[in-house]
């Protein structure tokens, strides 16, 4: 698995591709549009606290690799539910709309031009047209984080489809790693390398 990093000034691309994500300036019912923000804005800083500081959205679709970790991991059995509604606008318009507008612009600011997960395929943009998928590494469980950008992995159609039915133990947004420890993770078993 390959590490992925930002070009540039990575603070700054996530800034730049989060306003780009929620600009309300082409929306058409601005109103319905910033009620709906606010609604899982609430809803963040009311759910999710760690070591005493309540999350924004915001903050939560900025996040790093280790914080999204952190709050999974606090979270992972019990985080309490969304509405049915702010889990619909999340995944569905959020996700499905609002991040397939940018989602060529976020991979083209990512030093990669193969997927991470099998170092083969490539996942860079052919002239306007994006090639890739992108993985939820922390999956649709936790849809308050279905736009969070350290959370979206580009990666290939076969890649996508395997990651979908087996768990994946890194994400190539995880800075702790470095590309060795990456491509010696999960050695096969004597048993699994004779196919048992
Ligand atoms: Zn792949």
């Amino acid at each position: 698995m390959i590490p992925i990093k930002f070009k540039g000034s990575e603070k700054e691309t996530v800034h730049e591709l989060y306003h780009k994500l929620l600009d309300v300036s082409n929306q058409k019912d601005k109103k319905g549009y910033i009620t709906h923000i606010k609604s899982i804005n609430a809803w963040c800083l009311n759910n999710i606290c760690i070591n005493g500081h309540s999350f924004t959205f915001p903050e939560i679709i900025k996040a790093d690799y280790d914080t999204l970790c952190e709050i999974a991991q606090k979270y992972g059995k019990g985080m309490p539910e969304m509405s049915d509604q702010d889990k619909k606008f999340m995944i569905e318009y959020l996700y499905n709309q609002r991040f397939s507008v940018i989602r060529k612009e976020f991979s083209d600011k990512l030093e990669m031009k193969v997927c991470p997960y099998c170092n083969r395929n490539f996942v860079n943009s052919a002239s306007n047209r994006t090639i890739c998928d992108l993985d939820h590494f922390l999956t649709k469980k936790y849809p308050v984080m279905a736009v969070s950008f350290y959370n979206l992995v580009p990666v290939c159609h076969s890649c996508n489809h395997v990651k979908s039915t087996e768990k994946i133990s890194y994400s190539p947004h995880n800075k702790k790693y470095n590309t060795d420890d990456l491509l010696t993770e999960r050695p096969l078993s004597p048993q699994q390398s004779w196919g048992e």
